[in-house]
Order: C-alpha cells, then structure tokens, then sequence
C-alpha cells in the first residue's frame, strides 16, 4: 500500500474512533486534507483514495496546482492568512475560505466572486487564545463581524475557524475548541445559520471532535512532515 493510503485510512480510522467515543454521529466530522507544500502528484494519489476536498494555504503555491488539477472538480479550501490585495484569485478559485477576520476581506471576495459560481463558503477564524502573533478577529468582535458578513451578498457565513495555541495536554487541548463552540451557539442563538466548526489538526483532532468538530483540517498525519522553512502560520 501506498504510505500516503494507509496514513488517509489510519485519518479516517482516529475520526471515525473519536465520533464514537465522543457521542458524535458517525460520519459527522468532513476530513480537508491540507496539501501546502505537497506535489500534485501527492494531491492526485490522495485523491485515488477517495479525498477530493484539500486546504492550501499560499495563493502563489496553490494557484498553480488548482489550475494544473481544474478538470478534476476537487474541492479548495483557502486556510492560510488573507492579504487584501490577493482576494480575487481566492475568490476565483476556492469553494471554500476558513481564515476571514475583516470585513473588508469578506467584502472584497463578495465583490470579486465570479457570478456564474456559487456563493462562496465562508469561515470566521477567531483568536480564541488571545495571541497578538496570530490573525483572527478577537472574541469581543466577532457578533459584530458576523452579522455583516452573514449580510453580504454572494457569500454563505458557514461557521468558525480556529488555530490555537499548541499543545500536546489533551485536556489543554479541548479548552479553545469548547470556547469556540461556545461563540458558535451563541451566533446560531442570534439566528446566524451556521453549521460549520472548523477545528482540529493532525496532532489535536481528537480534541476537537471532543468539541463538536463538522471540518478537520489534516495535513502531516495524511502526506508527512513538511519541509522546515514552511512553518505553519
Ligand atoms: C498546515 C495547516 C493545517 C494542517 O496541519 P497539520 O498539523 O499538518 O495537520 C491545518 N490548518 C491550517 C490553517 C494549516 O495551516
């Protein structure tokens, strides 16, 4: 078996384990398998195996890929940092971005989403460990931020994302995640349609399914470690 096939089942063995263990209807947690820095030919095998939605972080990287794989009608997840200047290629190209924290961001990929698509998916990440190194609007902004990005046209408000802060406790862990789901029933209360928490990585998606996971974001337990200059953001 190919390394990466057997990494994907043994993925899709720890989610399919952790919806049992926590109480969560089997088949409620999607995988998005995080391809920076993976070769096309990596994207490709995964894909043999049954995985069409992946996460690209770098426009400059995933631009070329997508265009490379664009007869295959895989899904694109955009979850890296937002420039503002380079929203209309994520617009044009992704189905999906995890990592909106401003209005004008959500603006701007409104007003450039191509009108023969459909609207596109949209993830609010949130700085739920209060780090001043890491993007996301902070808790005290996000109901204002929500209720005006759940008004603008030609995008669908999905739900949350968050990255916080690493570590290896479990317990430590499923704290950020409980916070998070915590701001996401209190938009659903305010009437927000959100059905999308997009949390857990390869080294903590225990923990996030724990906390209501519907989206994990796996990228070195499926292809690998990467190359140590790409840190993750
Ligand atoms: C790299 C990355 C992932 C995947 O991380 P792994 O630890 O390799 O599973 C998930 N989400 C975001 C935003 C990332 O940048």
């Amino acid at each position: 078996m190919a390394p990466i096939e057997q990494q994907l089942a043994q993925v899709h063995t720890r989610i399919a384990q952790a919806e049992q263990r926590f109480g969560r209807p089997a088949g409620s947690v999607t995988l998005i398998a995080a391809t920076k820095t993976c070769s096309v030919a990596a994207i490709r095998t995964a894909a043999a195996y049954g995985q069409h939605a992946f996460g690209e972080n770098y426009l400059q990287e995933a631009l070329p890929k997508i265009r490379e794989l664009e007869s295959e009608n895989f899904q694109w997840h955009f979850i890296g940092p937002i420039q503002s200047n380079k929203t209309r290629d994520i617009a044009t190209h992704f189905d999906w971005v995890h990592s909106v924290d401003r209005l004008k961001v959500a603006q701007r990929l409104s007003q450039q989403r191509p009108p023969e698509l459909e609207p596109l998916n949209i993830c609010l990440q949130v700085n739920i460990s209060n780090e001043d190194s890491k993007s996301g609007v902070i808790p005290e902004e996000l109901a204002k931020l929500a209720r005006e990005v759940a008004e603008i046209p030609r995008l669908s408000l999905r739900g949350l994302m968050t990255l916080p802060a690493i570590s290896s406790d479990f317990e430590e862990q499923r704290r950020p995640f409980r916070a998070l789901h915590q701001l996401w029933s209190e938009l659903r209360q305010m009437g927000l349609e959100l059905d999308t928490l997009s949390i857990g990585m390869s080294d903590d998606l225990e923990a996030a399914i724990a906390e209501g996971a519907t989206l994990v974001r796996v990228g070195t337990a499926i292809f690998g470690s990467r190359p140590q200059k790409n840190l993750k953001p």
